[in-house]
């Protein structure tokens, strides 16, 4: 004959078993990159494009400033070369001369700036890496834990799910039946203990005739009001 008690066993397992496929599935939805992460990852991606697209425009002016710096050097070595006589076209590589310099002056000036900017970018690229490393590091122990804790429960399934099997071989059907339908409709708790009189399924007073009968241990015996079976300890 099936008792309340071996119900009751019953339950801790299946709550047990519960609990951990509950936290599994936690942890399984827990697993994974988090969008804080993805986003500062994004963040420090922009800001690396960034400060290179700089580097390159800084190349490009570098050359450039050089580019024009050599024909400077050449206009000016041929107007004090003293290979040009002709005044028209001393006056001419003057003026040539006097352009290219201030053209030199105008793409240093761009270079300078630009340099300027790219500090900015470099600074800015490093407060996001330094912010997604600090992101990464406490997601990566984040994950660390969560899969030990995984590795942790797993095994309790199978183990728990072998223990129920071999306590439900030993309850009757009916009980078995009543039990479960009461699981699926108190929130998994189909059976409740009695302490002083009260149900502590549902924390109503017990007429005294459902407690004696409940006391005798003789068959089932439910709550008058929850109906949850009940268990006198
Ligand atoms: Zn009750």
């Amino acid at each position: 004959m099936t008792t309340a008690a071996d119900l009751f066993a019953l339950q801790e397992t299946d709550r047990a078993l519960d609990r951990a496929n509950e936290r599994l599935a936690e942890i399984e939805a827990a697993l994974g990159e988090t969008e804080e992460l993805v986003e500062a990852r994004q963040q420090a991606e922009l800001k690396r494009q960034a400060a290179a697209a700089f580097r390159s425009r800084q190349t490009e002016l570098e050359w450039s400033v050089d580019e024009v710096r050599g024909k400077a050097a050449q206009v000016e070595s041929k107007l004090y070369g003293g290979t040009v006589g002709n005044p028209k076209e001393l006056a001419d590589l003057d003026a040539d001369l006097r352009s290219l310099r201030a053209l030199t002056r105008t793409r240093e000036d761009t270079l300078l700036g630009l340099l300027v900017e790219l500090e900015d970018a470099d600074s800015e690229l490093r407060s996001a890496e330094a912010v997604c490393s600090g992101i990464e590091k406490e997601w990566q122990e984040g994950q660390q834990t969560l899969l030990q804790e995984q590795s942790q429960i797993e095994p309790d399934v199978p183990r728990l799910e072998a223990q129920r099997e071999g306590q439900a071989g030993g309850i009757d059907r009916g009980a078995l039946s009543l039990y479960q339908l009461l699981r699926e409709r108190r929130g998994g708790q189909a059976v409740a203990r009695v302490e002083r009189g009260m149900c502590q399924g549902c924390r109503i007073t017990l007429p005294m005739s459902v407690l004696q009968k409940a006391r005798t241990g003789l068959g089932l015996v439910q709550c008058v009001s929850c109906e949850r079976i009940l268990l006198v300890s």
